[in-house]
């Protein structure tokens, strides 16, 4: 499996950045998981400094050489089979002017477009390293600090789909009813509440509770509302199925809902496709380790 591997200037700055947190507590793991990480420049060279990931890292140039363009064409497939990515870890400083390059904004739709993660912070890194390990057997290989990430007992989840996937987020959330009721709480945007509570309602849950509480729907604001629980720290995990074939009226809602995320880079992960969220949901269910 090959990944990008981004970091805005602030991530990747000094040894207690995120990048180089995320990197000395993964090492190990990553190395067990065989993934190729293609990083840009100055992901790269904060990475080399350290002596960090060595081995596992591919330059693809910084950005004015191009690096992240080159990572949207390999998101979609690249030249060569051997380049394709499956996914990219971009730890987002949502103020770096950079964030809202055209070249940023492709490679977030291309990951959505292909169904392949978009990991935009260190919650987030962290989390999907353990998930991947516990899905492949390895979950020994979970370091301690995630084990907060999997408790969802103290967590607040979001749940956000447009028109055409709000099938796909029913069927997802029926499908792991109990994983998602184990949270304190769950909040999503007005339609895709209101299917959720009918779902939860017809296979039992109380009638006078609502299963989700809802917000406005999302042209009407209710993205932003939720942009607001996550800033708070309010709400820890966002699952958002993007429809990302059609122009969306509240665009700016949307944007400022994922970068209210990156704002949590501690706190909050984020799920942008069915199947990474489903990854998510078995390993819950797996039972993500911590060494002894
Ligand atoms: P909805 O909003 O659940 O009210 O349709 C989702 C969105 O468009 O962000």
């Amino acid at each position: 499996m090959n990944f990008g591997l981004v970091a805005h200037r602030l991530h990747r700055l000094g040894p207690d950045s995120s990048l180089l947190r995320w990197a000395r507590a993964c090492e190990p793991g990553l190395q067990a998981l065989g993934l190729g990480l293609h990083a840009t420049g100055g992901a790269y060279d904060a990475l080399s400094k350290y002596k960090l990931l060595d081995g596992q890292l591919h330059p693809v140039g910084n950005g004015r050489d191009g690096g992240l363009m080159r990572l949207v064409s390999r998101m979609a497939g690249g030249l060569a089979p051997q380049a394709a990515l499956d996914g990219v870890f971009f730890l987002v400083d949502p103020v770096d002017p950079t964030s809202i390059y055209p070249e940023a904004q492709a490679l977030k739709r291309q990951c959505v477009i292909h169904g392949k993660p978009f990991v935009s912070t260190l919650a987030g890194a962290m989390e999907w390293v353990a998930v991947e390990l516990t899905n492949a057997g390895l979950h020994t290989l979970c370091v301690p600090e995630t084990a907060p990430l999997f408790a969802l007992e103290s967590q607040v989840a979001a749940l956000v789909a447009h028109d055409a996937l709000k099938d796909q987020m029913v069927a997802f959330a029926a499908e792991h009813f109990d994983t998602l009721s184990r949270f304190a709480g769950r909040v999503a945007t007005g339609t895709t509440g209101k299917r959720l509570n009918d779902m939860a309602w017809s296979r039992g849950w109380p009638q006078t509770q609502p299963w989700v509480t809802c917000y406005q729907s999302g042209p009407l604001g209710g993205d932003a509302q939720i942009a607001e629980l996550v800033l708070d720290q309010r709400c820890q995990k966002v699952i958002f199925f993007e429809d990302p074939h059609v122009a969306r009226q509240h665009e700016a809602d949307i944007q400022l809902l994922e970068r209210a995320v990156c704002s949590a880079q501690h706190a909050t992960t984020c799920f942008n496709t069915p199947t990474m969220a489903r990854r998510w949901a078995q390993a819950v269910m797996r039972g993500p380790g911590t060494p002894a």
